[in-house]
């Protein structure tokens, strides 16, 4: 019985496996699909969106500007008071968790939703007379796949990270929301839509010039980056005065042959909500993270008696372990593994394991994890390529902003992922490339960004 759980964890192991090899073809596959995806609409998996930001932040601007940030488990209302180079800018904010029949319901009901918290923010502002005579800036960040036709429009292509709302796929949600501020009585005016990743670029550039790339790693994950215009072949009309603009790359939807896909990864995609979606997303991100582990587990309790009787516990519920669960079980430090040993009784009913129960568990966190970083350096070394950061020759300094909860409190995905940075860059040119926890950049960015195109 022990033997045919081991045999699962060793079979786990060899489809999980990354070696440089493999991540250098995931490298060169994301770089490919990055190119295919500029040259013409739909030419790729990934939808290498031209987000018409031109210009990012300097960390010269001034002012208050606002920002609402929807794009995963909380929606943020916030504002910030900008005041120029080197001043720590001045926030407030409000988060709400959106609840399930939201995610799921219609258009005008998640609007309504929003627009109705950014109401009560302003009533909550008092009677401030800063604004009465300035219009309001706004900043939306919308963190699902949109179709962008200028910097504060774009219509929603579909909806991932658990979301459903049918009837809002193709609107243009920057006027369902501005609709839904009138009838809530907000005055504001939306100066530019983006999403998380472009924001966390936006966040990072406004306190570092060198930062060329922004990437998510929270419930869902993306990456955006500062790619020059005259590189773009489906660029339509005038070339931005800066020469640039930011590419949204929507690299969740990556996928490719090299990828190591397990049957954990093929049952977890064809339960989700978006079948032969997301693939890459469903590999690395915080949502399934603890899914897949979850499924292993499962198997191992069909398989073996070491989990008990599989109705006597929780392994057959769907998402029961969330990826912070799987974070605390990889990091417990205590000699008889105590802490996986109450995860496993208190989010399984798994009971009175044994160590060597415990450390397989371990092991298998291990395992999900290490892949899911190693495949997010890759990807991020696919984009440095394309952009001929870090490759021979190339002296410059290159930043990447990271933001999400997998980036900041996993510490074993962060190192892991800064490990493979350093082995599939080399010593050598991996010391020109940093990576920067940018925390909250995803609803500060759109403030900034709105500063900056104000
Ligand atoms: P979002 O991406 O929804 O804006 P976050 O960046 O907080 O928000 O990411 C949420 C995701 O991060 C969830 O999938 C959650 O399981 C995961 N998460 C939260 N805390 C941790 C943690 N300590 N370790 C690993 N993953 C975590």
């Amino acid at each position: 019985m022990v033997a045919a759980a081991e045999r699962v964890v060793v079979e786990l192991r060899e489809a999980c496996a990354a070696p440089a090899a493999r991540l250098n073809e995931v490298a060169a596959a994301m770089e490919a699909e990055m190119r295919a995806g500029l040259r013409e609409e739909g030419g790729s998996k990934i939808k290498m969106i031209i987000s018409h930001v031109e210009n990012l932040p300097t960390g010269n601007e001034e002012g208050f500007f606002y920002a609402l940030d929807l794009g995963g488990t909380n929606f943020r209302v916030l504002r910030v008071q900008l005041a120029g180079k080197e001043k720590p800018v001045a926030k407030r904010e409000s988060k709400v968790s959106i609840p399930p029949r939201i995610m799921s319901g219609n258009a005008s009901e998640l609007f309504g939703f929003i627009a109705s918290a950014l109401a009560s923010f302003v009533a909550d502002e008092g009677r401030s007379n800063v604004f009465e005579d300035k219009q309001r800036e706004l900043g939306f960040t919308f963190s699902f796949p949109v179709r962008k036709t200028s910097i504060a429009s774009g219509t929603l292509s579909y909806w991932t990270k658990g979301f459903k709302i049918d009837d809002a796929v193709g609107k243009d949600v920057v006027a369902e929301l501005q609709t839904a501020m009138e009838k809530h009585g907000v005055e504001m005016r939306v100066a530019a839509l983006i999403n998380d990743a472009v924001g966390t670029l936006a966040a990072g550039r406004y306190n570092d010039e060198d930062v060329v790339i922004g990437v998510i790693l929270g419930t869902g994950s993306n990456a955006a980056y500062v790619e020059e215009a005259s590189a773009i072949p489906k660029f339509e009309g005038e070339l931005p005065k800066s020469g640039n603009t930011v590419i949204n790359t929507e690299w969740g939807n990556f996928s490719s042959s090299c990828l190591p896909i397990t049957e954990y990864d093929q049952a977890l995609d064809k339960e989700s909500l978006n079948p032969g979606e997301q693939i890459f997303e469903k590999m690395i991100s915080g949502m399934y993270l603890g899914e897949i582990v979850r499924r292993v587990l499962l198997k191992i309790a069909s398989q073996s008696t070491l989990f008990g009787e599989i109705n006597q516990t929780k392994l057959e519920t769907r998402d029961i372990l969330g990826t912070d669960n799987i974070s605390a079980l990889h990091h417990d430090d205590t000699p008889d593994l105590r802490i996986v040993a109450e995860k496993l009784a208190d989010n399984l009913k798994i009971k009175d394991t044994s160590l060597e129960t415990r450390k397989m568990v371990v092991e298998i966190c291990d395992i999900v994890t290490t892949r899911s970083a190693r495949l997010a350096a890759a990807g991020i070394v696919g984009i440095l390529r394309k952009i001929g950061r870090a490759v021979p020759g190339d002296q410059r300094r290159s930043v990447v902003a990271i933001d999400g909860s997998l980036f900041d409190h996993y510490a074993e995905f962060r190192q892991c992922l800064e490990r493979t940075l350093v082995e599939l860059l080399g010593e050598e040119a991996s010391r020109s490339v940093a990576v920067k926890l940018t925390k909250d950049g995803s609803g500060l960015g759109a403030a900034l960004i709105a500063a900056a195109h104000s």
